[in-house]
């Protein structure tokens, strides 16, 4: 298990990184959860989550749980009656309501004691008619905790556009770009008036896909989890947790958004540190605000490798600057965040700091 222990006054925050919106033969996925385990234990993951559609059965079969170091959380999901409006459901014991009142699944599963994250919100597909795309349809709701703001496969799929990319297929990730720049300004307006907390999910499916005589598996399960990560920081290190416990844990840190989103193809950002310093020498991580009256003082940014970092003030870029460590002062309330680009392609979105009361923009 890794365990980078970054200080905060006396308190230790421990990163741990691990791989959201998996699949399995429960569904429609094409891997099995022994071969997950397998393959996230071989990576070195900390945590896999996997939300089958419409389906708790790995949950009910037993898989929950810590094997080895890798904690193997089990969440589904949920789409409407017309297999629409993907929602990410963590923490329930059971399966909400199939219907087409969007407002109603989200609500019910939150008097569940559920957590929800839009899948896939602003899914684009161009060219490969097998794979259309769902993109989240109704902004009126309220009540979901947050979005996902990178997908793996929607990532990849966008950028099939013509007959030549589909070379790509035989080295996946190299396709995988950025985040639309429309999401991340949704996700700012998302945030003006409350917080919303970003993930990043793989939605891995480990499909085969047939060329003639050649059939030849996409993202194989391993390469898979070498993609988009989610890291979160807790106050406590899993080890020694019940897997209830932990479980509880990290879809508290998800929710709550202390946490930031990595693809590993740019490199490993395990180590990262993201942090506000506050005028009583409190450090918080992202979506956190300091438990007494303290002023923000100073953005804190450490990442593994040199790398462009950009900082984004209420939408807009506030600070953009070239290495691996800076401490950046804030300049009075508003909703900063964090992106970190490397070789020309994002690396790492940071969940943003809300520096002050709401409405914060
Ligand atoms: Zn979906
Ligand atoms: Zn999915």
């Amino acid at each position: 298990m890794s365990n980078n222990a970054v200080k905060k006054s006396n308190i230790f925050y421990h990163e741990i990184c691990g791989a959201i919106h998996l699949h399995t033969r429960f569904s429609d996925g094409g891997a099995s959860i022994p071969e997950l385990i397998d393959a996230g234990t071989e990576v070195g993951l900390d945590y896999c989550i996997v939300t089958d559609h419409q389906s708790l059965e790995a949950r009910e079969r037993g898989y929950e749980g810590f094997h080895g170091n890798l904690l193997l959380l089990v969440g589904y999901e949920h789409q409407d009656s017309r297999d629409r409006n993907h929602y990410l459901v963590l923490g329930t014991g059971k399966l909400a309501s199939e219907t087409h009142d969007v407002q109603g699944y989200i609500s019910e599963i939150k008097r569940a004691g559920g957590t929800g994250f839009i899948a896939h919100p602003a899914e684009k597909r161009h060219y490969f008619s097998a794979l259309p795309s769902y993109p989240w349809t109704d902004w009126s709701v309220e009540g979901f905790d947050g979005i996902e703001i990178w997908n793996q496969m929607s990532d990849w799929v966008e950028h099939l556009t013509n007959w030549r990319s589909f070379i790509r297929i035989f080295f996946p990730r190299r396709l995988m770009a950025d985040v639309p720049s429309e999401l991340t300004a949704k996700w700012d307006e998302l945030n003006r008036s409350r917080f919303v907390a970003g993930i990043g999910g793989v939605d891995a499916h480990t499909r085969r896909y047939g060329f003639g005589l050649i059939h030849i598996t996409v993202f194989p399960v391993k390469v898979e989890l070498k993609g988009i990560r989610t890291h979160c920081y807790l106050e406590r290190p899993l080890s020694g947790m019940n897997a209830d416990s932990a479980g509880r844990v990290i879809i508290d840190a998800l929710r709550k958004g202390h946490s930031f989103v990595s693809n590993y193809r740019r490199g490993d950002a395990r180590g990262s540190s993201f942090f506000v310093q506050y005028s009583d020498g409190s450090r918080c991580p992202p979506g956190m605000q300091p438990a007494k009256r303290a002023y923000p003082e100073l953005l804190e940014v450490a990442v593994p490798e040199s790398a462009e970092i950009v900082v984004v003030r209420n939408g807009g870029i506030f600070k953009r600057i070239h290495g691996r460590a800076e401490c950046i002062p804030v300049d009075g309330k508003g909703l900063y965040r964090i992106e970190v680009r490397r070789k020309n392609h994002a690396w790492i979105y940071v969940n943003p700091f809300p520096l002050g009361d709401y409405p914060l923009s």
